[in-house]
């Protein structure tokens, strides 16, 4: 890899800052300038996570910096990325719709899945964008981690499409061994929606936890995955 941002991944970093610098935030017009945040030739340094469209001004402001006088605070690559995505959701929180998602043994007419079978909803509840989903399935038994569902639509890698008011159902198998256990079996689940212009929003992972009794799943949100994408 030469260090170079494909032409795709420029025009979609401008679309995602709406040509705004994602430093200080003025509208440039033609006035702006795809940087890198970690130096060229640095492996991975043209993956478009290493970008950030900036102003001629801001361009030079993010190199200024001697080593041997240090003066003043240089600008941390987690800084510049945690900036950019600030103002990348600022101009395309819009383009995503509200989305509901749900675990459930449920069937029609009160019939009910059992396991290691189990039941998703994912509901497109915005009025006019239509968007794509991934969803990510992590199981855990007891202590232990069983690793993502092993099938493409349930770990993340395959897009789903979502017209505005359409749900979509879907179902996958836990690993066997689940059916017969006693421990507690919760499900972690991660949805990402891209929007129309293929920025990925990873809402915050929900957790399941099964009730044997009832068959049945209840909703355990958790608290300790951070917010932003950047590990802050
Ligand atoms: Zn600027």
């Amino acid at each position: 890899m030469n260090g170079k941002f494909s032409e795709n991944d420029k025009i979609k970093c401008l679309l995602w800052c709406d040509r705004h610098c994602c430093l200080c935030g003025e509208a440039c017009g033609t006035n702006i300038e795809i940087a890198h945040i970690s130096p060229k030739g640095e492996s991975d340094s043209g993956n478009i996570d290493n970008a950030i469209p900036l102003c001629f001004d801001c361009h030079s402001e993010i190199g200024r910096y001697n080593e041997d006088h240090p003066k003043g605070n240089k600008y941390k690559p987690l800084e510049l990325k945690t900036r950019r995505e600030q103002i990348y959701d600022k101009y395309t929180n819009h383009l995503v719709p509200t989305i509901y998602f749900n675990i459930t043994q449920d069937l029609p007419q009160g019939q009910k899945r059992n396991l290691p079978d189990v039941g998703i909803v994912v509901t497109h509840q915005g009025d006019s964008i239509p968007v794509r989903f991934s969803v990510a399935v992590q199981v855990f038994l007891g202590s232990k981690d069983l690793g993502l569902v092993n099938l493409s639509q349930y770990n993340g890698e395959s897009l789903w499409n979502l017209n505005p008011h359409f749900g979509v159902s879907g179902h996958f198998p836990l690993p066997p061994e689940v059916v017969e256990s006693t421990e507690r079996l919760e499900l972690r689940v991660s949805v990402t929606v891209i929007d129309q212009y293929g920025r990925p929003h990873k809402l915050l992972p929900l957790g399941w936890i099964y009730m044997k009794d009832r068959n049945s799943w209840y909703l355990e949100p958790i608290g300790n995955e951070p917010i932003s994408g950047c590990g802050l």
